[in-house]
């Protein structure tokens, strides 16, 4: 546990992209680190997100870190989908590897972060009522780290547990013999239903809208497989990181509209055989015509005839009200075979809504639907919500409420004008959660050291994104996201699963490979589109060009 009054970075969040960021500012770049962190311990996500049937949607043999040998070599994963458990053990393994705890005050959470133009500084106030100042802020608060729970009137008279599935109990929750209710049927709904369903007594699924899902097929990794991965992992992670999605996937065997249609079968059977969101990937045009995704949601739907055996159930699981993609596909294990369980009931509260929350239970049509447990499996405030919730005060005292009133900006999902010297790890505008997180990590994290280095050779104390570059780069974000069907859907990438929150589809679409090229230009020219402060107005390329190279 540290605590420092003054550090030249202050990081946020010690999940995986503030243990990298840590680590790479105090160890490449030499520089004094403070780190803040809410919960107890190293994770983030994977700290809080404890639920039973957790797991990640990235295969675990990418979904980790690449940029140092050891830890990979070190390192063995055991399931080609890991657990939650699995994956915090392993940051705790990075954490202790590289001494990142010492650089952190957990159990911190941060107040406000105000910007002091005069002195060159961020003031963070954190809720013990302490102050540290830096010449830097790195945001590591991840993209889905504040849940959500919906104002159900009655909530706080329910008499029995009450548990979100993003801040589940550490201690673990016995459901042997209890009757739950489960209120969503997101990623989080349809991975903690089946381990659900296989402790209790029973289990009440209130669904409001059905869900695409594709198997996982999980399974052990073998110690062969592993020393084989290990042994290409320094190529392996080459070709991730020049990807789309920053994970491996099958490249698409064409237009699934000029296939032949015995073709275009034959390639779902075989992704819905192997596993995984790779599915999603087998047809170049799913995401962007809609006659082209509905190939892919028919083949879903029919599955789900064919698995769930009360053809009212299947009716009702059978998603039909957006085109496929547009909500982040789920990834399960027997999600849609759990509703043949006896022990399973499925009650539609997209017809007739939950009208409140009684003392013994949900109350839909005037029934009250008695249970023990209540899981609330109701999402995140995505990407802008963890951020709006540390209080930060730019420039001339802009809060970054007001200048997100119309939706996140940013420029490259890295830096807020009106912001200085503060970056956003996987901030909104970048590739974020269309990506495998931990590559898209990696590359911001880097990008912010190598930018840092270049400043401090440079002489250079304050960096700005320009107003002009920030709005011609969320002009460009929604101009890549009007050519896909993602705009058309209500879902959390566009903010719609929160009230009164502006409806703008928030991350980058254009591919990780084409945007880590973007934010290579922009550092090649000398941070285009970046200002230096102390010389506002001034492009610092115009600044960078005028220093004679070291
Ligand atoms: P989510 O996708 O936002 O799902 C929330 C669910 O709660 C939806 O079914 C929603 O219904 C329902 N809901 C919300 N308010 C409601 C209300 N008032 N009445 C009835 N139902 C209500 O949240 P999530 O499942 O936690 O997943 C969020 C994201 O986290 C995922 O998309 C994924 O990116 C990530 N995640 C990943 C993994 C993984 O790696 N495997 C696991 C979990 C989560 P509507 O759809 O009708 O709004």
């Amino acid at each position: 546990m540290s605590r420092s009054a003054h550090v030249d970075v202050v990081v946020v969040g010690a999940g995986f992209a503030g243990i990298y960021a840590t680590h790479l500012l105090r160890d490449k770049n030499g520089l004094s680190v403070q780190g803040f962190e809410r919960g107890s311990d190293v994770g983030g996500t994977w700290f809080w997100n404890r639920y039973p049937g957790a797991r990640c949607d990235a295969e675990s043999i990418v979904y980790s870190y690449s940029f140092d040998d050891d830890i990979q070599q070190e390192w063995t994963w055991s399931e080609r989908w890991a657990t939650q458990p699995e994956i915090l053990r392993y940051a705790g393994f990075v954490a202790d590897k590289l001494g990142i705890r010492e650089s952190y005050a957990f159990n911190t959470e941060v107040a406000s972060m105000v910007w002091d133009e005069e002195a060159g500084l961020w003031i963070t106030t954190t809720s013990d009522g302490e102050t540290t100042t830096s010449r830097f802020v790195v945001t590591a608060v991840g993209c889905l780290s504040a849940s959500q729970v919906p104002e159900f009137k009655g909530l706080e008279g329910f008499a029995g547990e009450v548990y979100h599935t993003g801040s589940w109990p550490h201690e673990g929750v016995d459901l042997a013999g209890k009757r739950v209710a489960v209120i969503g049927t997101g990623s989080s709904g349809i991975q903690a239903i089946p381990a659900i369903a296989q402790q209790a007594a029973h289990v009440t699924v209130l669904q409001r809208t059905p869900n695409y899902t594709v198997p996982a097929r999980n399974r052990k990794l073998g110690v062969d497989e592993m020393s084989l991965i290990k042994r290409i992992y320094p190529a392996l992670r080459e070709k991730v990181r020049e990807t789309p999605a920053g994970v491996i996937v099958k490249p698409p065997v064409g237009a699934a509209l000029e296939l032949p249609p015995e073709e275009v079968r034959a390639e779902l059977d075989r992704r819905w055989e192997q596993g995984g969101p790779t599915f999603m990937n087998a047809f170049t045009d799913t995401m962007s015509d809609h006659a082209a995704n509905q190939i892919t949601a028919d083949y879903v739907r029919e599955r789900i005839r064919e698995i769930v055996q009360d053809p009212e159930k299947a009716e009702l699981i059978s998603p039909q009200a957006y085109p496929i993609g547009t909500k982040r596909i789920c990834v399960d294990t027997d999600y849609y075979a759990t509703y043949n369980r006896e022990n399973v009931d499925l009650v539609d509260v997209r017809s007739t809504p939950i009208e409140r929350i009684g003392a013994r239970g949900p109350v839909v049509g005037g029934k009250e639907y008695e249970v023990d447990v209540l899981v609330l499996a109701t999402g995140f405030d995505a990407i802008t919500g963890p951020l709006l919730r540390l209080g930060v005060q730019g420039r001339n005292g802009l809060s970054l409420n007001e200048a997100w009133a119309e939706g996140g900006k940013s420029y490259l999902g890295l830096a807020v004008a009106g912001f200085p010297n503060l970056f956003t790890v996987t901030g909104p505008g970048s590739p974020s959660v269309l990506t495998n997180m931990i590559v898209s990590i990696e590359q911001h994290v880097d990008w912010i050291s190598d930018m840092l280095l270049d400043l401090e050779n440079e002489g250079i104390e304050r960096i700005e994104a320009s107003a002009e570059a920030q709005e011609e780069w969320i002009a460009k974000v929604n101009a890549i996201a009007a050519q896909t069907l993602y705009p058309e859907t209500a879902s959390w990438y566009m903010g719609a699963n929160i009230p009164g929150k502006p409806r703008v589809f928030m991350p980058y679409a254009g591919g990780l490979d084409t945007y880590r090229e973007i934010c290579r230009q922009v550092a090649a020219a000398g941070y285009e589109g970046f200002l230096t402060s102390g010389q506002v107005g001034v492009e610092a390329h115009e600044v960078l060009a005028t220093v004679p190279a070291s």
